[in-house]
């Protein structure tokens, strides 16, 4: 049976290198004089903030938490964040920056800023590789975004389906299996 596999590229890799380079220079500015502590949400995060990181010109923490919620063959949510109640790290008192791959429902990092602010975090704001445009059914306000891209289902980057093509340099689209013929 034949699978969902990577398709045309949505934003090439010269792009995103270029975007993050872009992104590492504003939050640099910003956190100038502060304590941060980069949150990084695992697994699809590992890429870029890795890449943000390494071009930050400030000092800062790493913290990374290991949440899903998506499971298996699937483009869809289901709906819960697993592993938000195993959240290690002192976040009293820190300026935190969730670094994550793509804001899609919202869900995981409406999450993740609510545990934080439980946490007793001082403050909270967020960059993503990617933010869909669409309808959420969970606000979340993105401070730092790579790209908005339309909503379709993206790899690459980071991005994964079913784990695979996280290593990809561009991101794509997945495209569907041609249909058998008759
Ligand atoms: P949200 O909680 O905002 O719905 O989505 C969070 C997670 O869903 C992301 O961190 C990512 O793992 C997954 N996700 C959402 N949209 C996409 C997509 O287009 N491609 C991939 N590979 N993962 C996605
Ligand atoms: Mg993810």
């Amino acid at each position: 049976m034949s699978e969902p596999a990577p398709g045309p590229i949505l934003i090439p890799a010269t792009a995103v290198r270029r975007r993050t380079a872009l992104l590492a220079r504003k939050i640099s500015a910003l956190y100038q004089n502060r304590d941060l502590t980069l949150l990084g949400i695992l697994n699809g995060s590992i890429f870029f903030l890795a890449d943000l990181a390494r071009q930050l010109t400030i000092p800062f923490r790493v913290e990374c938490w290991r949440l899903r919620s998506y499971v298996g063959k699937t483009t869809r949510s289901a709906g819960t964040v697993h592993g938000i109640t195993k959240t290690p790290g002192a976040f009293r008192g820190a300026n935190v920056l969730i670094v994550d791959d793509i804001l899609d429902t919202g869900l995981t990092l409406a999450a993740t800023r609510a545990r934080l602010v439980a946490m007793g975090s001082r403050s909270v704001r967020v960059c993503v590789l990617v933010r869909k445009h669409k309808r959420r059914p969970h606000r979340v306000r993105a401070d730092w975004v790579g790209f908005d891209i339309p909503d379709e289902f993206v790899v690459g980057c980071g991005l994964d389906y079913d784990g695979m093509y996280r290593g990809l340099p561009d991101i794509r689209v997945l495209k569907a299996p041609a249909s058998p013929r008759e």
